[in-house]
């Protein structure tokens, strides 16, 4: 069984590498990032809540990502083992994630920190592009669409994310660092964790990941 957290800063490449790496190990992909902006597309009211938190580049309250998380690990889709993705991102997060695992006697198997610089991160995240249909990523350079604007795996318009602009960058950064970065702390003594150095590209990461993850098997 696979518990996997993959952490770190913005734009390291989490929803890419996290997407191959839970379709290979045969466990559900859970990213808050892409719960909350199906929730602000669809209008929702928890989406009407976090649209003006996500604008600005700041988090939305722990309870309402922690609730999300609860439904989703304890769901059926995630019986075969589960890969996180941008949560937890706070050191209180972390305990209400161990918190709720230990009450369903589940444990964490492998914690992945994708390290990137920032020069890497804003580079990618400028680029970025993602499809409105089925979320798949892409990058202006680093892994364009074979025809502009549209998704290569199902058609879709692709679109750039409304905080993916320098001035928000800016501030998810700043978060990041006071926020996010504490979990080393929290995670990095423990036996699951290991470091996997996010500058390469997809496929190099992607070899790294592997290897992390075979490593603290
Ligand atoms: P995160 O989920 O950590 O915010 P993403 O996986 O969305 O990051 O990646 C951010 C951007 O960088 C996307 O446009 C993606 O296509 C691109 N990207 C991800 N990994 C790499 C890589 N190893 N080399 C080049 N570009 C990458
Ligand atoms: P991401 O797609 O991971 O870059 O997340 C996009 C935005 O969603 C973040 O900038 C936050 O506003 C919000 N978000 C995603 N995950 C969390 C989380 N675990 N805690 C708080 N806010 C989150």
């Amino acid at each position: 069984m696979h518990h996997v957290v993959l952490f770190g800063p913005p734009g390291a490449g989490k929803g890419t590498q996290g997407d191959r790496l839970a379709a290979s190990l045969g466990i559900v992909h859970i990213a808050t990032g892409d719960m909350l902006r199906k929730a602000v597309a669809e209008q929702t009211e928890l989406g009407m809540k976090a649209k003006a938190c996500m604008d600005a580049g700041k988090f939305v309250p722990d309870d309402v990502v922690i609730g999300m998380i609860e439904e989703s690990i304890t769901a059926p889709a995630a019986a075969n083992g589960f890969l996180l993705d941008g949560f937890p991102r706070n050191v209180a997060q972390a305990e209400s994630l161990d918190a709720m695992l230990h009450q369903h006697g589940l444990d964490l198997d492998h914690v992945v920190f994708l390290d990137a610089s920032e020069d890497l991160i804003v580079e990618r995240l400028c680029g970025r592009l993602l499809c409105r249909a089925c979320g798949f990523g892409f990058h202006r350079h680093y892994s364009p669409p074979r025809e502009a604007g549209l998704c290569d795996r199902c058609g879709g318009e692709l679109y750039q994310r409304a905080d993916d602009n320098k001035e928000v960058i800016v501030q998810r950064l700043h978060v990041y660092q006071e926020q996010t970065a504490p979990l080393l702390d929290y995670y990095s003594h423990q036996a699951a964790y290991r470091r996997v150095d996010a500058d390469g590209g997809v496929d190099e990461v992607y070899d790294r990941l592997v290897l992390a993850i075979q490593d603290s098997d």
